[in-house]
């Protein structure tokens, strides 16, 4: 039967939980544990993929095409399970199931509540999405004293009790600050925190501090006391300069034996970090520097490329490369022209939304493209290098997607509904009912052209990897940029659309139509980001 370790965050937000969440999962799983992760979001929204990048940072979509959180990213990232649809709820989507269930009269008349139908309806989502783990780590968005997490709280609390001694951990991550002009570090936000957390029926069994400095042992012993946690369960969770530092620095604290001791599972191999030592190794100690400009939209914004981030982070580590990355604002590029680019080694424009800054993006490809700089397109990058090449190459007149700008007559991007007529062939929702969940989203697959550098670049003649978008290149104009020398060297298997482009005339220029950042891992890399650098 699955254990639960529940995550909840104290005093501010921000703190790493979900990090910390993906790390211990890491250590659990290093000790053959079979474990998942759940990521629970107390907003209304049925899931983010409506939210503005501003608002929420990066949405991250499942290989089954959910779009979730971005501590699901990080959950990927540091374990070898695949996160999934189920692995990401929100209040919406509890409330969307009760109240369908209450049209269909499940409730037998009864009053439809916050407990216990809400709270059993959380519960049971949390248990689908368990699956049959050895272990789930749930973490709880937001933070104690939050109207919007109280059901989530209580619905935990309920399962402390339902599974009784050994079948549920409580972790409790809060924030020590230390104050300079006193010298001292301060524990009255954590005991404020855990007391408001015990109001609300949970008793934490371990505190992670996060703070500048390891707790001394004074303030620990002081935390426990008031928090009634055992001193040696009060975790330093200091900050760091590299993330994948964690698991050994909760490790060397016994994060780990505390856990198991708690779920009062005995026997249980012990944890080898080994390869995070080995790639924190290559990560300081770096042969090469590489210089990438990243021009955006939401460059002010860096939580809004997280995984596009940590995929760069990741083809350091497997080339050797410190790489620094400079976020570069598309429209001071509109603005100002290229001159931010003059230096760098090599351009990559990210996926986006939207027609603001596309001009700038635009100008960054052709410089790309005609000065032999290395150029990587991701989504609407590669969107762009399209209307680029369409544009200042073929010459043809309009080469905009309809999105960038609408009364074109020859959109070379555009809605596949506007182009498509094999009627029947594409299952798509059309634009303009639901702007939920629209899209091309999650892991299809595509044909690789034989002898292409995509082909190369993969080692095989086939890959599956996440979408995110609405619009699609229009194969209407194929032939013509064909002839000028743009190569379709990724088609999509199902619906035939164009999924990778490339020019061999240049030394490195390849636009993918997926988010290849979504599939990469610091262990394993992707071949794209490591070939690209
Ligand atoms: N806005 C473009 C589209 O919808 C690109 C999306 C993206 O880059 N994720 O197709």
């Amino acid at each position: 039967m699955t254990k639960y370790i529940f995550v909840t965050g104290g005093v501010v937000s921000s703190l790493g939980k979900g990090i910390a969440s993906a790390s211990l999962a890491s250590i659990l799983e290093s000790r053959q544990l079979q474990v998942t992760l759940l990521k629970l979001d107390p907003y209304i929204n049925v899931d983010p993929g409506t939210m503005s990048p501003f608002q929420h940072g990066e949405v991250f979509v499942t290989e089954d095409g959910a779009e979730t959180d971005l501590d699901l990213g990080h959950y990927e990232r540091f374990v070898n399970v695949k996160m999934m649809r189920h692995n990401n709820f929100t209040t919406g989507q509890i409330y969307e199931s009760v109240i369908r269930k209450e049209r269909r009269g499940e409730y037998l008349g009864g009053t439809v509540q916050v407990i216990p139908h809400i709270t059993d309806e959380i519960k049971e989502f949390i248990k689908r999405g368990a699956k049959n783990a050895d272990i789930a780590i749930v973490e709880v968005g937001g933070t104690v004293g939050d109207i919007e997490s109280l059901p989530f709280i209580e619905a935990a609390r309920q399962m402390g009790i339902e599974m009784g001694q050994g079948g549920t951990c409580f972790i409790h991550l809060t924030l020590l600050p230390y104050i300079p002009s006193a010298g001292e570090i301060k524990t009255k936000p954590t005991q404020h925190s855990v007391k408001e957390l015990r109001e609300i029926g949970v008793q934490p069994d371990i505190l992670l501090c996060r703070g500048q400095y390891k707790i001394p042992k004074l303030e620990k012993e002081k935390i426990a006391l008031f928090t009634n946690v055992n001193a040696s369960a009060v975790i330093s969770a200091v900050d760091v300069d590299c993330i994948y530092k964690i698991p050994e620095l909760l490790h060397e604290q016994k994060l780990d034996e505390i856990v198991l001791d708690k779920l009062q599972l005995d026997s249980v191999p012990s944890a080898d970090l080994s390869e995070w030592g080995r790639l924190i190794d290559i990560l300081e100690n770096p042969c090469h520097t590489v210089d990438v400009a990243l021009v955006g939209k939401y460059v002010d914004l860096t939580e809004s490329y997280k995984s596009l981030s940590e995929a760069l982070v990741h083809s350091g580590i497997h080339t050797s490369c410190d790489i620094n990355v400079r976020y570069i604002d598309s429209e001071k590029v509109e603005r100002d022209g290229i001159d931010d680019l003059l230096e760098v080694d090599a351009i990559l424009v990210p996926g986006g939304f939207g027609s603001r800054g596309v001009e700038g993006k635009i100008q960054a490809i052709t410089y790309a493209r005609e000065n032999l700089v290395p150029y990587l397109g991701i989504c609407l990058g590669m969107q762009l290098a399209v209307v680029e090449f369409a544009r200042n190459v073929v010459g043809l007149r309009g080469a905009h997607s309809t999105e960038f700008m609408s009364d074109t007559p020859y959109p070379v991007i555009s809605l596949v509904e506007e182009w498509l007529n094999s009627e029947g062939d594409l299952i798509r929702q059309k634009p303009g009912t639901d702007l939920g969940g629209s899209m091309r989203l999650g892991c299809q697959e595509a044909d690789l052209l034989d002898n292409s550098l995509v082909h190369k670049i993969y080692g095989k003649s086939s890959v599956s990897e996440r979408h995110r978008h609405r619009y699609e290149f229009n194969n209407k104009y194929a032939h013509n940029l064909e002839e000028k020398g743009l190569v379709f060297s990724g088609i999509s298997k199902m619906e035939k659309l164009c999924e990778m482009v490339e020019l061999p005339c240049h030394p490195w220029f390849v636009g993918c139509q997926f988010h290849p950042e979504f599939a990469s891992t610091p262990r394993k890399g992707h071949p794209l980001f490591t070939e690209f650098i």
